[in-house]
């Protein structure tokens, strides 16, 4: 169902992948199509966000040009993110367009991380689009909490959303944010709610990243007392399963489950790290929690050629740094980094 034309290939790239200055292979892009959402989640943005006007954003075809030149370049897996992906108009000629290298084997993955809210909708074409896996994020299954959390979010039609991607034959695993006080007391009974429904969970903690109406060291919750809380219900066992990323999994033993721990603020998962992302607007970021980014939307405007596109990817790749930077204490009442998560996408 691709919408627009495939760029013929020059064989001068083919085959070269993307090593960093570490030899670490760069194979996950992760790119966020818009920074507009229809959720305001109380750690992810200010409830009068200011979006980025319009004409800043990437056109979907420049969005499928840039990913198509890092697939050609050896990236094997596309998350699509936001903002909320699926209110981008038209989302899904993106999806459409970018499965042709699903279909040709230069992909492995296309994905994406949403709220669900639109998912009912969308479920049915992301499948038939060759995504096999998506990622919905849900904190917490009490209605009036969930309009807490989200402000705006509607828990029914989310969970509307999940009933409508198992049914298409989607994976679906489910992100949650611990917050501290919010949704702690619920974090046993959702894993075995997911894990009921054949679904992993991963449990996030908060980082910061953009400024937000409250206080982030308030919402903080450390994973490790979560899981030490979760061992005594549970039994944990540890599993090698690795995405490059900065999550950790175990399997619980009474659910046959898998449960995975994204804990951001710790450095231990960098010298693995495989991803780079993309901004709405053309920004790459070589590291979610660096403040350095390479403008990838003037090479792709500048020409109709794919080259200096891919020199710009190059040159960014090569910049790469070791790890990243995050803070989060009482000292540090401001965000590390002033770009909020919607910029750059979970
Ligand atoms: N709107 C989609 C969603 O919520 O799944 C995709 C984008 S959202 C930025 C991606 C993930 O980042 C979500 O799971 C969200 O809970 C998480 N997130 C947002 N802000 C965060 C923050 N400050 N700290 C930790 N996780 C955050
Ligand atoms: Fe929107 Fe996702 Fe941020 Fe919530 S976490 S406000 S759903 S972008």
């Amino acid at each position: 169902m691709g919408a627009f034309q495939a760029r013929p290939e020059t064989s001068s790239m083919t085959g070269r992948s993307l090593l960093d200055p570490f030899a670490r292979a760069i194979t996950y892009l992760r790119v966020s199509v818009t920074d507009r959402c229809d959720f305001r989640c109380v750690y992810c943005m200010s409830e009068d966000m200011a979006f980025l006007p319009k004409r800043d954003l990437l056109t979907l075809e420049e969005l499928d040009r840039i990913c198509s030149a890092f697939v050609d370049r050896g990236v094997r897996k596309l998350r699509i993110t936001g903002g909320e992906p699926l209110v981008r108009r038209d989302i899904m000629t993106l999806f459409g367009s970018l499965s042709r290298h699903l279909d040709t084997g230069a992909l492995d993955e296309l994905t994406l991380t949403t709220n669900g809210s639109q998912l009912a909708r969308h479920a049915k074409d992301l499948a038939a689009c060759g995504v096999k896996r998506v990622n919905v994020s849900i904190d917490t299954l009490d209605a009036d909490r969930f309009r807490a959390i989200t402000r705006w979010g509607d828990l029914a039609k989310v969970l509307q959303g999940l009933d409508a991607a198992q049914n298409a034959g989607l994976k679906v695993k489910i992100n949650t944010v611990a917050l501290k006080g919010v949704n702690e007391d619920e974090i046993e009974s959702l894993v075995g709610w997911a894990h009921g429904r054949g679904m992993d969970l991963t449990l996030i903690e908060v980082m910061p990243l953009g400024e937000i109406d409250g206080q982030r060291i308030d919402q903080f919750l450390p994973l490790s007392q979560v899981r030490a809380r979760l061992a005594a219900r549970y039994d944990l066992e540890d599993l090698d399963h690795r995405t490059g990323g900065p999550a950790r999994y175990v399997r619980v033993k009474e659910t046959g489950g898998r449960l995975g721990f994204i804990t951001p603020l710790t450095h231990n998962f960098c010298e693995s790290c495989n991803r780079v992302r993309l901004t709405c607007t053309g920004q790459l970021f070589m590291c979610l929690g660096q403040e350095d980014a390479a403008d990838l939307r003037a090479p792709v405007r500048a020409s109709e050629s794919n080259e200096l596109l891919d020199r710009a990817i190059v040159e960014a790749i090569a910049r790469k740094p070791k790890g990243h930077d995050f803070i989060i204490d009482r000292r540090h009442a401001r965000p590390a980094l002033a770009r909020h998560m919607s910029v750059t996408g979970g």
